[in-house]
């Protein structure tokens, strides 16, 4: 097994309002994230220094998180809680620290909608949870590809997509609602209509849904992708723009044939509200 340094801290606060537009809060139980993506954009919102530098290597925990968001969301208006929105909730650590768990159970018995994203299938751990409260929170998956060469790549400590395609089965056969974000999308590295289908298809088996989204340019993750991925795949302008329309094309034509619900990731806040969001 690897060598990853795991550092302990206290925090003050627990839970945020969310930046995304599709969330009312946002919990990160972890700072930093062990699953390394070449692609992340977490990377420049992470406040330890280590941790954007030892990307993947090095994580923080918020050990105390659960006691302060007990604290915190007794008198807190309820909303949407997306966990989490710059770390992974089920990287490895959580099967020890558990902290994800303890968040579930109080935001859940208080009445909060979670929406929850890993690329684990540590999440099964909490199918109990899930299913009680599966009125109140839809689980998502990140799949990238489903060639191991390519996620070996870009997102090389990442559990692989078959395991993640498993859980995400599981839990839609217990009746979760379930959904496949395919992002971001790199050209030429994950943009071709058979990478990109073979996930479509997967949504229709298991009842899910997609969202998608492309790969925006970010310091941190620019420098990680750097001589990985061709230069012009780094740096998406306007030259990009039908390329884009190319793919959103291409998930429209793949929607109407495997009769999969699509979205675009920036368009999330259109659909959420019906879902039980604040605003
Ligand atoms: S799992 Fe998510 S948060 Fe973690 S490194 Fe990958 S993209 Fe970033």
């Amino acid at each position: 097994m690897r060598a990853v340094n795991i550092r302990e801290i206290s925090v003050k606060s627990a839970i945020s309002r969310s930046s995304l537009p599709e969330y009312d809060y946002a919990v990160n139980p972890y700072s930093g994230c062990l699953h390394g993506c070449r692609y992340c954009f977490a990377i420049d919102f992470t406040m330890q220094n280590d941790a954007r530098v030892d990307w993947g290597g090095t994580v923080y925990v918020k050990k105390n998180l659960p006691e302060i968001l007990d604290h915190q969301t007794k008198s807190m208006r309820r909303g949407l809680v997306g966990i989490s929105t710059v770390t992974d909730p089920y990287i490895y650590p959580e099967a020890t620290y558990r902290l994800t768990r303890q968040s579930l159970i109080i935001l859940l018995s208080r009445g909060f909608r979670v929406s929850l994203q890993t690329k684990s299938p540590l999440v099964l751990r909490d199918i109990d949870l899930i299913s009680r409260y599966q009125e109140q929170i839809d689980v998502g998956f990140t799949i990238t590809s489903m060639n191991r060469e390519v996620t070996d790549v870009i997102e090389p400590y990442a559990p692989s997509p078959a395991s993640r395609l498993h859980a995400l089965e599981r839990l839609s056969m217990a009746g979760i609602r379930t959904w496949i974000f395919i992002g971001p999308i790199i050209e030429g590295v994950n943009d071709s209509e058979p990478v990109i289908s073979e996930i479509v298809e997967a949504a229709s088996r298991y009842s899910s849904r997609i969202i998608f989204d492309f790969y925006n340019e970010y310091a941190g993750s620019s420098a990680l992708l750097k001589g990985l991925i061709p230069e012009r795949s780094v740096k998406m302008g306007k030259a990009g723009l039908s390329w884009k329309k190319g793919i959103m094309d291409m998930f429209r034509d793949l929607s109407a044939r495997f009769g999969v619900e699509v979205n675009l990731q920036s368009e999330e806040w259109l659909r959420r509200p019906a879902m039980g969001k604040l605003f």
